[in-house]
């Protein structure tokens, strides 16, 4: 099965929304002649509506990095997914560790979100992985079997076409340690079973496996060439475009 790669930029709490704009014409310009991959941008939703008019029509598309389950309503400060749809959103990164860590997001709040994401057509970007402590218990398996089969439970394969999931160990976001080729390989090769198992051959087949964890201009090839990685969800590289361009040409 041939999966286009996806590089996707987490930019988390920052840029204003000049500061965004100004970073999202930057990259239009510099992906103008990409070809073969995917690039997705997340700004805070403040920004969401000014960067969505930069990148409309160009190769870069939008995503956000989180939404709320429910429609509309009294739920003061939250987002729904058919706002950010109506804003040009084309994908949503749900369950993000930091988002499980600092707001208390559970599996199962988690799955409600991919419900909402994948009801207005949404491409939900599933973020799942463990802690260091978890890892050294041994532990990395059951826990990413949990957070996928919690995360998409009640969910069928035909639900699920556009799904992309995310191997984040949270161990390697943001501090600067890159997980291991061959810890990546076998966690993207297990997962990649996982989703055999739990749904289909062709979800697994047809499902982006990105990895995420400290990717930058040096690493990217290295990672990017491990079988069953199909591309990065890149966070503290991806604010600057220079060094994001870099990342998405990783095979040049
Ligand atoms: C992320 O935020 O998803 C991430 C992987 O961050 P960083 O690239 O900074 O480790």
């Amino acid at each position: 099965m041939n999966r286009t790669p996806l590089i996707a930029g987490n930019w988390k709490m920052y840029k204003t929304g000049p500061e965004a704009v100004e970073s999202a014409k930057e990259l239009v310009l510099l992906c103008a002649d990409i070809q073969d991959v995917e690039i997705m941008i997340a700004p805070t939703f403040l920004a969401i509506s000014q960067v969505s008019k930069v990148v409309k029509g160009t190769r870069v598309t939008l995503g956000a990095q989180n939404l709320y389950f429910e429609k509309e309503g009294a739920f003061t400060g939250e987002i729904s997914a058919e706002m950010l749809r109506d804003a040009g959103v084309e994908y949503a990164i749900i369950g993000h560790s930091e988002r499980r860590q600092f707001f208390g997001e559970t599996d199962t709040s988690i799955c409600r979100k991919i419900k909402a994401a994948i009801e207005v057509g949404l491409k939900p970007i599933l973020c799942i992985g463990e802690s260091e402590s978890q890892r050294d218990e041994e532990k990395t398996f059951s826990v990413l079997d949990k957070q996928v089969s919690d995360g998409l439970k009640g969910l069928g394969s035909d639900e699920l076409s556009q799904l992309v999931l995310a191997y984040e160990p949270i161990w390697a976001i943001g501090t600067g340690k890159t997980a291991g080729v061959g810890q990546v390989r076998q966690v993207h090769q297990y997962l990649r079973s996982l989703l055999e198992n739990l749904f289909s051959s062709n979800l697994s087949d047809q499902t982006r496996i990105l990895y995420g964890g400290s990717v930058k201009p040096e690493n990217a090839k290295a990672l990017m060439g491990i079988e069953d990685v199909d591309g990065a969800l890149v966070g503290g590289a991806s604010l600057d475009a220079n060094k994001f361009i870099n990342i998405i040409k990783y095979n040049s």
